[in-house]
């Protein structure tokens, strides 16, 4: 255990872009073998060689800087899906519509039956069941 942590040593260690991609590697070479696509396994040890390069560096900042890239890319993805499905199956207690005439989005309260929506963007009607 000692040899290990000397080892590890002013050395990055394992981080969630490391083991994000050990997991892409993974999901390669399953899918390689799957599918027996060779290029595939193949592939799958270049984000493996990687999540084993980061976890030894010594340039911990670089590879912070990388990880909190990695954080932020997740974090925005995560968001643009979470509005997407928000926009597609509406809330408790909202739906969202496209304004017709100028592609507005709009928010409307889920429940009130075919209501006339007056878009704020344009000021033009129209109906749908809310
Ligand atoms: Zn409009």
């Amino acid at each position: 255990m000692n040899r290990l942590k000397r080892l590890m040593q002013g050395r990055n260690g394992t981080d969630q872009f490391a083991i994000a991609l050990l997991y892409f590697s993974v999901a390669l070479a399953i899918s390689g073998s799957l599918l027996e696509q060779g290029w595939l396994i193949f592939l799958s040890y270049i984000p493996l060689i990687m999540s084993v390069f980061r976890t030894f560096s010594k340039d911990i900042a670089s590879r912070r800087r990388e990880n909190q890239d990695y954080l932020t890319a997740i974090y925005h993805l995560k968001a643009m899906f979470k509005r997407k499905k928000k926009f597609v199956t509406g809330t408790e207690t909202h739906r969202y519509y496209i304004c017709p005439h100028c592609k507005q989005k709009l928010r409307v309260p889920k429940g009130k039956g075919r209501v006339t929506i007056t878009c704020p963007h344009c000021g033009k009607e129209f109906k749908k069941k809310s």
